[in-house]
């Protein structure tokens, strides 16, 4: 896959103070939202509110706005020189949780939206900054959220201190004002789902990248010399639990390709190797597993196969190599391939590496006998 400029619209891509910024002005959402709902509240309808308890919200929603404002002008300048800014991410995973956890127990509703936005801001937060700070403040809301639970069990405190009247009309339906509230909280949730679903994707994106470089070889698409090993001993052991199940193992190298290479270029050679896997793709079966096993030098893994079986197949893709050349500037490039073939279970080929160890001496002698010919082994030694 190459690079594409798209992937910079990601914030999992971005450097770290740039993820944390990004989360910083999220962040202000929630003094501007909620404080300005706050105000509006107490200017239109004062009835409602508990004014002392919404002037106190006002207070600490101020000062969380100039200090995440502060601390986010001061970022743009340290986003220059620096990649990350740890005193920006612990202020912002700590404010959030306080102004959250603040704001709903006033409102009453720490265990419904209030605990909906925690949420979702822990989970933007786990791919954005550190999982372990995460995890501490997941595990302080937890204790809190218990402490509030005990409390409002015992009656000490009121419910929704906010309120000095519930927010309801006269017939139980709610007020306008608290409708405005619930609103702006689900958009609020709504947008932190949207970024929470982007980040989520490029992860997974990430993830799959990840693995397919990490197991598919670059140049032939064939499974690297890793996972041919790992589907090999898993190939194995599943032969040894079914008694009967054989494991062919075809190795194969490239005739002299040092010389394809010398006489037209390094690229040449790599029109050739792709020319080579794409012979072994299309002359073996679904359930087979094709691999580099090293430079020009290949592995076949036949589950079920015998060793005549797995002898034929390799006799087949090495008379098709032999025919197909590759076209350069309109000349043809012939090229061979030795193959070495052994079976498991056999007398002495009982593990993985024994089996591609009696391949291996297989390949050796068909090189030494002249290439371009498949030796299979026999209980342990190659024959013709
Ligand atoms: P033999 O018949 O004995 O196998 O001879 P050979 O020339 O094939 O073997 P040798 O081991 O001498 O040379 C292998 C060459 O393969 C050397 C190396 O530069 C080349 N090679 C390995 N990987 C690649 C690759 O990815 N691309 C290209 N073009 N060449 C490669
Ligand atoms: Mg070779
Ligand atoms: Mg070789």
């Amino acid at each position: 896959m190459t690079a594409s400029p798209r992937r910079w619209n990601n914030p999992l891509d971005w450097r770290p103070i740039d993820r944390h910024m990004l989360l910083g002005t999220l962040l202000l959402l929630v003094p501007l939202v909620f404080g300005g709902w706050l105000a509006g509240t107490l200017w239109l309808a004062p009835s409602y509110l508990n004014a002392s308890v919404a002037k106190g919200l006002m207070v600490l929603f101020g000062i969380h706005g100039v200090v995440l404002l502060v601390l986010l002008l001061q970022a743009l300048r340290r986003r220059r020189t620096e990649t990350e800014w740890p005193l920006l991410e612990n202020v912002v995973i700590i404010s959030f949780v306080v102004s959250i956890l603040a704001g709903s127990y006033a409102a009453g509703t720490q265990y419904t939206q209030g605990l909906l936005v925690l949420f979702l801001g822990f989970n933007i937060a786990s791919a954005l900054t550190s999982i372990r700070k995460i995890y501490v403040a997941y595990v302080c809301v937890c204790a809190v959220l218990l402490v509030i639970a005990i409390v409002d069990f015992t009656g000490a405190t009121p419910h929704a201190p906010l309120f000095s009247r519930p927010p309801l009309e006269a017939d139980g339906s709610l007020t306008t004002a608290w409708l405005i509230f619930q609103v702006m909280v689900a958009a609020v949730l709504l947008a932190l789902t949207r970024i929470t679903i982007a980040v989520i994707n490029r992860w997974v994106e990430r993830e799959n990248l990840y693995r397919e470089m990490s197991s598919i070889d670059g140049l032939t698409r064939l499974t690297n010399r890793r996972s041919f090993i790992e589907r090999g001993q898993s190939e194995i052991r599943r032969a040894q639990r079914a008694a009967l199940h054989n494991v062919a193992c075809v190795l194969a190298d490239l005739d002299h390709f040092k010389s394809i290479n010398d006489t037209w270029g390094h690229h040449v050679g790599d029109e050739v190797l792709v020319a080579a896997s794409n012979i072994l793709m299309e002359n073996t079966r679904e359930y087979d597993e094709v691999g580099r096993y090293g430079g020009e030098e290949f592995a076949i893994l036949m589950p079920g196969l015998s060793l005549a079986e797995a002898s034929a197949a390799a006799e087949r893709i090495r008379d098709k190599i032999a025919g197909t050349p590759v076209l350069v500037d309109g000349q043809a490039i012939h090229f061979t391939a030795s193959f070495g073939v052994a079976c498991f279970p056999a007398l002495g080929v009982d593990s993985l590496n024994e089996l591609l160890k009696a391949a291996d001496r297989a390949l050796y002698q068909a090189k030494d006998q002249g290439r371009n010919r498949v030796v299979t082994v026999l209980d342990g030694q190659p024959t013709d």
